[in-house]
């Protein structure tokens, strides 16, 4: 007999058609955004700063910045639909054309995201501002604000309070830093949202250079100690009614878009290519599914276990 074939159908009562969950783009440029909007994402989970930033000779002037962030919102103007917005994420493997940065032993472990932003005298307060006021010009659309690379609750609160005396209303943090993640009951109460950076954040619950592809095995995002912390994070976010949203590559893998929703994960933000697999998926297993799946993930004893056994009950083994 011919194998089954490789696809599922779309159920009324499927965990995408609930709204339990959200589906966004990833973007670093006003192409993408413009893909982002024809692939029919449901808002932009992660803008990419750096791309105004890092080849420049010269911080980018108030006036190029509004306009450079307005230009990102606009295929969005008049959705109503969220644009996450990352301030200046550079140090580490994104350097800085501007600014001379010491070099360091292990960049990642060093002066990068929001440690280094901060460091630059005023430079996290313009590019708030700079968001605020692209907003103003652009209709409908909900700006929410993010940093990078927060570590512990003080980094929460000052990153915050800067972003809501520049003006900017929605305002969250990424998770990235294990610290973080474990502290996440105490974080949630201060932000509007968070987003966890599952590339930085394996690499250091890992201890391995998201790089260095001969640590593949210990990087892979499936490890069930990566979705119990994940897990853990939902949890706060369901208990203090603060979404919680995925915007790592590991949310462009369709099997694990069912785990991290079953976790209580409310948006998957990802490369705009990948939203129609995962929209796909997710439009063929229910909340409950999803639900026992993910459980079922968290208790296994490896990455390729957790992977094996969910293809297998999704019958795509
Ligand atoms: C991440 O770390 O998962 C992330 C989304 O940010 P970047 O890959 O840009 O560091
Ligand atoms: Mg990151």
């Amino acid at each position: 007999r011919s194998p089954e074939p490789r696809v599922r159908r779309a159920i009324a009562r499927s965990v995408l058609a609930s709204g339990a969950v959200r589906l966004l783009a990833n973007v670093g440029s006003v192409a993408d955004a413009l893909e982002a909007r024809s692939q029919g994402a449901d808002g932009i989970g992660l803008v990419r700063t750096e791309f105004l930033f890092v080849s420049q000779e010269r911080e980018p002037d108030q006036g190029e910045q509004v306009s450079a962030y307005r230009a990102i919102m606009a295929p969005f103007e008049g959705s109503g639909l969220p644009v996450v917005v990352r301030t200046l994420d550079a140090g580490s493997d994104k350097p800085l054309g501007f600014v001379d940065l010491p070099r360091e032993e292990n960049p990642a472990l060093g002066v990068r995201g929001f440690r280094l932003a901060r460091q630059l005298s005023g430079l996290l307060e313009r590019q708030l501002s700079a968001l605020a006021a692209a907003k103003e010009e652009v209709d409908a659309v909900d700006l929410w604000v993010m940093a990078p690379m927060i570590t512990t609750i003080a980094e929460v609160e000052a990153f915050t309070t800067m972003a809501r005396s520049a003006g900017v209303k929605s305002v969250g943090v990424m998770i990235e830093v294990p610290a973080l993640a474990l502290d996440f009951g105490s974080a949630a109460k201060l932000v509007d949202f968070a987003s966890v950076g599952t590339n930085d954040l394996v690499q250091y619950l890992m201890g391995a250079d998201r790089n260095a592809s001969r640590l593949g095995d210990l990087l892979d995002p499936w490890s069930p100690v990566v979705l119990r912390l994940l897990q853990s994070v939902a949890r706060w976010g369901r208990q203090r009614a603060v979404p919680i949203s995925v915007c790592g590559e590991a949310a462009s893998d369709p099997l694990l878009g069912v785990v991290l929703t079953g976790l209580g994960v409310t948006s998957l933000s990802m490369v705009p290519v990948a939203l129609g697999p995962v929209r796909t998926l997710l439009g063929s297993v229910s909340r409950t599914e999803a639900r026992r799946l993910a459980h079922r993930a968290t208790g296994v004893a490896s990455a390729h276990e957790a992977r094996r056994f969910v293809a297998t009950a999704l019958g795509l083994g």
